[in-house]
């Protein structure tokens, strides 16, 4: 078999070996089937149970409650920027915005065509390199509904507890850290999620909605942008990702059988640690982006002392065996994606590499 790399890649990102050995092993037919999953009908008793088994996985790990509603959708978490205000916005046309990353803004420019946006907090002016603290929220007590990014992909920083919104709906584009830990879901009115980053490939977004929301939902909506044409059908008004369903099912029997989503905590702090350790302990030769008590633990962001150092980094890291260092265009530097598929063994050699580099390049 080929060889595999340490993939560091923000999204499409790493996947669990085990789960690709076992699509690969049912690829040509699934047992007892005759077909592959690519080739199914999304109508068939087969794909029932991939289906059942993908939604009782989601609702187990997180402890979903039956007054949530998990949806598969397309057009990615970016359609969620969208759909979120056209659904949930009216009848009040008003809601609050904390801004944190790209993906924020990008939420907000579409929220801006639906109603009125406030900017409950931005940290912009600091290059993102922090969650804004409760204190600083200018939230409005009659909003719609507060959204805020769980956790900024390109800046490397994430919430380590929600913000306090009071009754106010709760909405989260959690696209980079969904079931990197147990969170409690009963905080949320909806937590929307592109699978390709922490569960699974891309063509599928995840969309985790308290029932008694779909009541905003009105009818004039397009029927493909209204949630509750997608509750109403189970995810199957039209063809969903089929196969991208099967991959989130052994994902989340994946993360069952290490011990589920605490194991899975754990193990994402220590391969976080150990990079922000070497970052630490380098004497200012790498400087993290993300001010210490905001940094992800998903996406690891920092800078060398210039910028032909930073390409000198990422064309030895990738003859290394190291993929998909650079950093995000708009922010340069290097950036670590370490997953939940992410192996402790790969953040653990990437330190290594760094010690090394350093002492040949200081
Ligand atoms: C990647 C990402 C998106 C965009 O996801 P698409 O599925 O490509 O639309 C949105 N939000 C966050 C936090 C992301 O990391």
């Amino acid at each position: 078999m080929e060889k595999r790399i340490y993939n560091f890649s923000a999204g499409p990102a790493v996947l669990p070996e085990e789960v690709l050995l076992e699509a690969q092993k049912d690829l040509f037919a699934l047992p007892g089937v005759g077909m592959s999953v690519l080739e199914i009908s999304h109508r068939s008793k087969i794909f029932d149970k991939i289906f059942a088994d993908a939604v009782e996985g989601l609702r187990s790990l997180l402890s979903i409650g039956e007054n949530y509603s998990i949806l598969f959708l397309q057009g990615g978490a970016s359609l969620q920027f969208s759909m979120v205000p056209l659904n949930l916005m009216p009848p009040q046309n008003k809601a609050d915005y904390i801004v944190t990353g790209s993906w924020s803004k990008k939420a907000v420019k579409e929220a801006k065509r639906v109603g009125t946006v406030n900017i409950a907090a931005s940290t912009e002016e600091e290059k993102f390199k922090r969650i804004p603290k409760q204190e600083e929220l200018k939230l409005d007590p009659g909003a719609a509904y507060v959204h805020f990014t769980s956790n900024n992909t390109i800046f490397g920083t994430q919430w380590h507890a929600e913000p306090n919104v009071g009754n106010v709906p709760l909405v989260c584009d959690a696209s980079s850290d969904i079931l990197h830990k147990k969170i409690n879901v009963n905080k949320y009115a909806l937590i929307y999620a592109g699978a390709q980053k922490n569960m699974g490939p891309s063509g599928v977004t995840v969309v985790i909605i308290r029932k008694g929301l779909l009541e905003r939902s009105q009818d004039s909506l397009h029927t493909m942008l209204n949630y509750k044409t997608h509750v109403e059908n189970g995810s199957l008004y039209n063809t969903p990702s089929v196969f991208g369903i099967y991959i989130i099912a052994l994902v989340t029997k994946w993360l069952k059988n290490i011990g589920g989503l605490d194991a899975m905590y754990k193990l994402n702090k220590e391969k976080a640690a150990v990079i922000y350790d070497c970052i630490d302990s380098s004497g200012g030769f790498y400087k993290g982006h993300a001010e210490k008590d905001s940094r992800s633990l998903m996406n690891i962001t920092f800078n060398l002392p210039a910028e032909e150092l930073e390409k000198k980094f990422v064309s030895e890291a990738t003859a290394a065996g190291f993929d998909g260092l650079k950093g995000h265009r708009s922010v340069g530097g290097i950036r670590a994606s370490i997953y939940n598929a992410f192996p402790k063994k790969g953040a653990d050699d990437l330190a290594n590499f760094m010690r090394d580099f350093q002492k040949r390049n200081s």
